[in-house]
């Protein structure tokens, strides 16, 4: 077990005021990993002023865009440096497969990279034209001030650089504070941050409890922008607290997202294996605990029968264990209560007349799956439909549920029919189809003939209740940002609208 400082204010390393720690475990076998420190709001309220001192009189907001993107890319090079260490943390921490924890930090790394090109390569603002030879006239952008990030646990470290890499880039202080359950690679981050040369007081990290730790900085007069990731209720709450001192919120929530497959698409045996084998993936990696995760199926009724027996038999050929172990391909849920929760919606579907085909109940314990260890087989619910609590809510565990559609605008309708809005995917081999579809649906990334996939470049985040703004590519650096206008006269002149 590790002792760690999880408490990193105004440069400084420290325990929590109250003298407070929480143990963090790991989920293959229920074992404390290391303590961290339990901030309270006191604490919360010393990383605040330290940003906010940070930012109101440090280098950092000023400092060229040039120099802030080497920063940037320093980071970058410790974090590809640190990449295998940095996996196995976050494979103990949140229980996602070596494989998976090392993708996550390639993409980290890129996010670093992808934040400092943009910012590097930007022009002083844009010119206006007034037409006048007496006006000068320019739109520039700023740092917004002191930003509050608040992070889930199931992709810490990536979360963390969707917020942090665009609120460095643009010349942001911040505080970070991720989820209680799994804190140990965002301190790695913050510390690597250090080492890669930024200022005392423009990385803050507190680790606690959302109530009140995370409450009390979405509240905090000292903050100017609160940009939180995870679940709605809380999501909800974190902006009724932002609002009352009218701060900057971006939320990304999260999704019910189906993955909708038109017989056309299964017609080739080749089409109808990689159908179903990137419906295994979006279900079940990281055991669906994945905002995006394909965890609704919505198949075309001619096809229905074959996929779900393929898929079925593939799902139970998945080697769960511990996701340090060789050959495992997916670890566990994150805790006994979430694995309740998917328990009790596997139990709500079956009672609602869903038709169990694989799955819906804890594994037997073997050498790579501890008995203490939050297993659950990756499950699949036949004969589903929208009526049904499963279908509606999001699971976050290893659960697909199978609707099927007869006609096109079945398909959109049934996709759409979600008060979320995050990602989606659509399988068909008719071009058209394809685009018609993808234009049709109300969700915040659609996927033609794929799952998952995500560039830095592009825009992430939801329609509906998955969220407000958006992270990556540009607009995530926007969100970091101020807008002002500069009008310069350059001949001034009395303008006599009160004559007197
Ligand atoms: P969660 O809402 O329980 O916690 C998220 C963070 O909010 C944690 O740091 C937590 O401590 C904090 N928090 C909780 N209550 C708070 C409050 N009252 N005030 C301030 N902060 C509070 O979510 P989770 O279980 O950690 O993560 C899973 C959720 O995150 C899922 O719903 C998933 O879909 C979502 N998620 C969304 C995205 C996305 O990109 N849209 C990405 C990853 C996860």
């Amino acid at each position: 077990m590790r002792a760690e400082h999880g408490i990193h204010v105004g440069g400084e390393w420290r325990a929590a005021r109250s003298g407070k720690a929480r143990e963090i475990v790991d989920p293959a076998d229920g074992s404390t990993l290391a303590r961290v420190p339990e901030a309270g709001a006191e604490d919360a309220d010393d990383a605040v002023a330290a940003a906010r001192a940070a930012f109101d009189a440090g280098p950092w907001p000023h400092t060229p865009p040039a120099e802030r993107a080497a920063l940037l890319h320093r980071a970058a090079a410790l974090l590809t440096a640190g990449r295998a260490e940095l996996a196995l943390l976050e494979s103990h921490d949140t229980g996602k497969t070596l494989a998976e924890g090392g993708a996550d930090v390639d993409c980290v790394a890129d996010a670093f990279r992808y934040y400092a090109d943009l910012v590097g390569a930007e022009d002083a603002g844009r010119v206006v034209d007034t037409g006048s030879a007496t006006v000068h006239s320019v739109v520039v952008h700023e740092p917004v001030g002191v930003c509050a990030l608040i992070t889930p646990w199931n992709y810490p470290l990536l979360q963390a650089s969707w917020k942090i890499a665009p609120a460095l880039a643009a010349g942001n202080t911040f505080v970070i504070k991720p989820s209680e359950i799994t804190p140990l690679s965002t301190v790695a981050l913050v510390r690597l941050l250090t080492e890669a040369g930024l200022p005392a007081g423009v990385a803050n990290i507190v680790t606690g409890p959302g109530d009140p730790v995370g409450a009390r900085l979405a509240a905090h007069p000292g903050v100017d922008l609160v940009s939180f990731t995870g679940g709605l209720v809380s999501g909800v709450k974190v902006a009724e607290l932002a609002a009352a001192g009218v701060k900057k919120v971006a939320l990304e929530l999260g999704g019910k997202n189906p993955n909708v497959v038109f017989a056309d698409a299964c017609a080739t045996d080749e089409g109808f294996d990689t159908a179903v084998d990137q419906a295994l993936n979006a279900a079940f990696i990281h055991s669906g605990q994945v905002c995006s995760a394909g965890g609704r199926l919505i198949v075309e009724e001619s096809v229905r029968s074959r996929f779900v027996a393929e898929l079925a038999r593939r799902a139970a050929l998945i080697r769960l264990g511990r996701g340090t172990a060789d050959g495992v391909e997916c670890g566990p849920m994150i805790s006994a209560a979430q694995r309740e929760r998917t328990a009790d919606h596997v139990a709500s579907a079956l009672a609602e007349g869903a038709v169990l085909r694989t799955g819906g109940k804890v594994p037997p314990p073997s050498e790579v799956r501890p008995a203490t260890g939050y297993f659950y087989e990756p499950t699949v619910l036949d004969r589903c439909h929208r009526g049904m609590r499963v279908v509606r809510e999001e699971v976050f565990g290893p659960v697909l549920t199978v609707e099927t559609f007869t006609d096109e605008d079945e398909a959109v309708a049934l996709a759409n029919d979600t008060e979320y809005g995050l990602a989606g995917a659509v399988w068909t081999a008719d071009a058209g189809r394809a685009r018609r579809v993808a234009r049709r649906m109300r969700h915040g990334t659609v996927w033609i003939n794929d799952f998952h996939p995500y560039l830095p470049q592009a825009e992430w985040g939801g329609f509906g209740k998955s969220g407000v703004g958006r992270e990556l590519g540009p607009a995530g650096l926007a969100e970091y940002r101020e807008t002002k206008h500069v009008y310069q006269n350059l001949a001034p002149r009395p303008v006599r609208w009160f004559a007197g």
